[in-house]
């Protein structure tokens, strides 16, 4: 059983002095394999104030400096990034060829990118030309609470960490309790990598005890959050009384728009990939597959085809299958809402509740897809994080928007089509904060983030970099 009970708090490994020990499992045995400690308020107070303490001479510092910090871990992150894959698949249960690539590669890709954002950054300039006197200063915003979930481990630490560091902010990372391992991992590299003591604190915890202090606390100026938009909630309130900045990237429902005139059996496969990838547990997953009614029956065909072709296996095997979930409350979440599909009428084509045949442990479920879904269905209202796809049909252009607007979300919309003019016309209406058209991935520094109930504010490159910065206009000093 690994150790792992000391928080790192002005620069050094230290034990908690409030805080209640918690077992971390592997989601492919059930089986605990590392402790951890639950922080408590006195833990999560010494890191606000070692945060604070370091404040005023870190948020000086030129952006060269910070910049050559942030390539310092970043080559050490590169050197350590297959302990870091192989870390994260064991705590969320990410299959080891994607754990390496996808999960530990975000955090080395979002590193490059605010180094890059940094390099071409100006905080300090006049306000326009002609305009003597005066400049618009833009300043770290303060100390930073940085609050992370469990199903992109490293490339949300990375996104926040990363960006905070570029801003000249000091923080205090309290990352998920169900897989804290791949940030104790990243603590160490921040250490080796010098940066001043107290600018970066890590203390883990739970969201009612270390995640309401450091939103509601008055020391802290910025809260960023990923998760759900239940607790993004719950953030915004507690962070409320003492008027912080609040980022909060949360879930989704996207839709998936299948024209007749893409590549049909392509973009059907793509998208139930997509959608099954990392066990279903993405805010931007394609979930609601939304095709035009001339290519409908294929595409069920097509879609319940791929869900029975993806395998289920262990983590730790090599090979493009998926593995569990993370923990058996999200398996019992995603068996209720499969069930709920079937109990509300929709088409069930592939999957369906319980473990894949020949599998009797680990958090494992089937990908599951349902034809027939309707718009007032509970799979196609509510986030699974799960890999179940459901698809319904629309007549026309105008229907099909709709469908994909008609959610509280508004994280990600996906369009397929071979016509161009129809691409931007329905990329415009959409809701949606990132839109791809025909699987066209997002370059490196692209600011992810979403519109309505999947959060506020963006993350990645400048725009990431900008969420931690105040703006000071200063007039008179010519
Ligand atoms: P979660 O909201 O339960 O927990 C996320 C983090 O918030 C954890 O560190 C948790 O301890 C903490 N937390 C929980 N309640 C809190 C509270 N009241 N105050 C302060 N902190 C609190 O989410 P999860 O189950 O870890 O992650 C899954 C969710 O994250 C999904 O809804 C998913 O869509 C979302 N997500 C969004 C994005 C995005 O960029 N939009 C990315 C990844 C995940």
């Amino acid at each position: 059983m690994l150790d792992k009970t000391k928080f790192y708090i002005n620069g050094s490994w230290v034990q908690s002095l409030d805080g209640q020990i918690f077992p971390v499992l592997n989601p492919a045995t059930e089986c605990a394999f590392a402790t951890i400690t639950l922080g408590g308020t006195q833990d999560a107070e010494g890191a606000i104030a070692a945060a604070k303490g370091a404040f005023p001479a870190w948020s000086v510092t030129s952006s060269d400096e910070r910049s050559s910090y942030l390539q310092k871990l970043l080559d050490i992150y590169i050197k350590r990034n297959d302990e870091m894959g192989a870390t994260i698949s064991t705590e969320m249960g990410a299959p080891i060829d994607m754990a390496l690539r996808d999960q530990a590669g975000a955090g080395v890709g979002h590193l490059k990118s605010f180094i890059r954002a940094l390099g071409a950054m100006k905080f300090q300039r006049p306000l326009r030309d002609g305009i003597e006197g005066q400049d618009i200063v833009f300043e770290a915003a303060g100390v930073a609470a940085l609050i992370t979930p469990w199903n992109w481990p490293m490339n949300q630490v990375v996104l926040k960490v990363g960006a905070a560091l570029a801003a000249g902010c000091t923080m205090v990372l309290k990352p998920s309790e169900i897989a804290p391992m791949s940030s104790i991992l990243f603590t160490e590299m921040v250490h080796e990598a010098g940066f001043p003591a107290g600018v970066f604190n890590m203390v883990n915890g739970d969201g009612v005890g270390v995640g309401t202090f450091l939103s509601s606390h008055p020391d802290v100026d910025v809260v960023s959050f990923t998760g759900s938009t239940r607790a993004g909630i719950l953030i915004s309130k507690a962070a409320a009384d003492t008027v912080k900045t609040v980022s909060l990237e949360l879930g989704g429902k996207s839709p998936n728009l299948v024209f007749d005139d893409c590549d049909v059996e392509k973009a059907v496969r793509m998208g139930a990939a997509f959608c099954f990838n990392n066990t279903g547990q993405s805010c931007n997953a394609a979930t609601r597959m939304i095709v035009q009614r001339s290519i409908y029956d294929q595409a069920v065909e097509i879609a319940a085809a791929k869900a029975d072709a993806t395998k289920v296996d262990l983590p730790s095997n090599a090979g493009k299958h998926i593995g569990p979930l993370v923990s058996e409350a999200q398996f019992e979440k995603v068996q209720r809402m499969i069930q709920s599909g079937i109990d509300e009428g929709a088409r069930l084509v592939a999957g369906g509740v319980g473990r894949p045949e020949g599998i009797n442990r680990g958090w494992f479920v089937k990908p599951t897809v349902f034809a027939d879904a309707k718009k007032d269905m509970t799979i196609v209202r509510e986030e699974i994080f799960g890999p179940v796809l459901a698809l319904m049909p629309f007549d026309n252009e105008e229907e099909g928007i709709s469908l994909a607007n008609d959610t509280p979300y508004g994280l990600a919309a996906y369009i397929q089509t071979g016509d161009m003019g129809r691409a931007r016309r329905v990329a415009a209406k959409l809701r949606a904060g990132m839109i791809q058209v025909n699987g066209a991935s997002r370059a490196p520094g692209s600011p992810f983030g979403g519109y309505k109930q999947s959060g506020v504010g963006r993350e990645g490159g400048f725009w990431g970099i900008e969420e931690f910065l105040e703006i000071k206009t200063i007039s008179g000093i010519a």
